[in-house]
């Protein structure tokens, strides 16, 4: 088959199996509430979820920062690598009790990286089950063997860890899941990896900024300090980049060796003023997690009565798992008339039968905004 037809196949068997993803063209986008195609709705599909990327003083270091010019003008091991770059990666290092920060354009380029990098052909990499798309695209390229294990089951990771290997092993999990919400009981992941002699990556791109004291993510909360970390910026921090958190030898290694950081742009110096912004605010930020929380009680008190399953998420991700993409899709639809706005979560980034409303709370929420929401659920529900 050609280039042409087997591009025609694809396209319509995604739309017979009511799979096709559509890009919404916002208009307008508080946080709390969002514009598209003239249309006002409040917003539940966010992952800003302290309101961060609209925050005065974020805005204002993306325009401190912009006047070194627009852009970083050359990969970091050419002249790219500023000294804004620096003092940031050494910010967050300290922060979170690393040696070494190294700040990547964004967490899928960061996990293709670190994943590429250390899987060779003896080794092997255990994946949970439902890890992020960023992390199981670079374990199924990666030449290493990939074995998945039960979502959040240390029992099910120590039977893959008890067979033999003849390279090194490498765990991956996420301290907060992106479409279900739960945490990794990272500490027993943590303790069957060392006696493995493995090593741990976590990736906490749902937790960093939300979890623990002063936001320090899934791994300061649960007391883990996995051999690499990845925390992204594109959803607490409210901006985009990540940064993988390391040892020494490790970052020198990915220095040296990481193409995704050789030959790639580094971040442009408004994007660098904008974290050292978001990272104070994100310390500062225990008033806006507090509400946070209240708005994830808020909605579970109120949803626990629906006829669909509520995951139970203590996070701002709380899936309402409706099982067929079409039914997913009408209740999204239904919602969207009713002025609330909730992507439909399909396969494949969902596993089959499990279309979900991937409902996102924010601190910017306000009481009144998910009693609306709640209000449209039960309505529709009643229908
Ligand atoms: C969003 C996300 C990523 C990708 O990060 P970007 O910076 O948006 O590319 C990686 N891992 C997880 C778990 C995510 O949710």
């Amino acid at each position: 088959m050609n280039w042409s037809a087997r591009i025609q196949q694809a396209l319509s068997e995604r739309q017979q199996q009511h799979a096709w993803r559509s890009r919404p063209q916002v208009q307008h986008n508080s946080t709390r509430e969002i514009q598209v195609e003239g249309q006002r709705y409040l917003h539940f599909s966010s992952n800003d979820y302290l309101g961060l990327s609209q925050h005065p003083a974020l805005i204002a270091g993306w325009q401190q920062g912009a006047k070194a010019g627009a852009g970083a003008g050359a990969s970091g091991h050419v002249t790219g690598y500023r000294q804004q770059q620096a003092e940031l990666e050494d910010a967050l290092a300290s922060w979170l009790g690393y040696p070494r920060a190294l700040l990547f354009v964004s967490g899928f380029a960061l996990n293709q990286a670190i994943i590429h990098l250390l899987a060779g052909k003896d080794d092997r990499l255990l994946a949970d089950k439902l890890s992020h798309a960023s992390l199981l695209e670079a374990a199924s390229l990666a030449p290493a063997q990939l074995r998945r294990f039960a979502h959040n089951q240390p029992h099910s990771l120590q039977r893959l860890l008890a067979q033999p290997v003849s390279g090194a092993t490498l765990v991956i999990t996420e301290g907060i899941f992106s479409m279900d919400g739960d945490s990794a009981p990272l500490v027993e992941i943590a303790q069957a990896t060392a006696a493995a002699e493995g090593w741990l990556l976590v990736d906490d791109a749902h937790g960093i900024g939300v979890a623990g004291d002063q936001g320090r993510g899934s791994c300061w909360q649960q007391g883990v300090k996995p051999q690499l970390q990845v925390i992204t910026f594109g959803k607490a921090f409210g901006v985009s980049g990540a940064a993988l958190l390391c040892d020494d030898a490790t970052a020198d290694y990915m220095v040296q060796f990481a193409r995704h950081l050789i030959y790639s742009t580094a971040l442009p110096p408004a994007q660098i003023g904008a974290l050292h912004a978001a990272l104070l605010a994100v310390q500062q930020a225990d008033g806006a997690r507090a509400t946070l929380q209240q708005n994830i009680a808020h909605f579970r008190r109120g949803a626990a009565s629906l006829p669909w399953q509520l995951l139970p998420s203590e996070s701002a991700i709380q899936p309402l798992v409706i099982g067929e993409n079409s039914a997913a899709l009408a209740l999204s639809r239904r919602l969207a008339q009713a002025g609330c706005w909730v992507s439909a979560i399909r396969p494949p980034t969902v596993p089959p039968g499990t279309a979900r409303l991937r409902i996102t709370l924010t601190a910017v929420h306000r009481t009144e905004d998910i009693d609306r929401l709640l209000e449209v659920l039960h309505d529709a529900a009643g229908e």
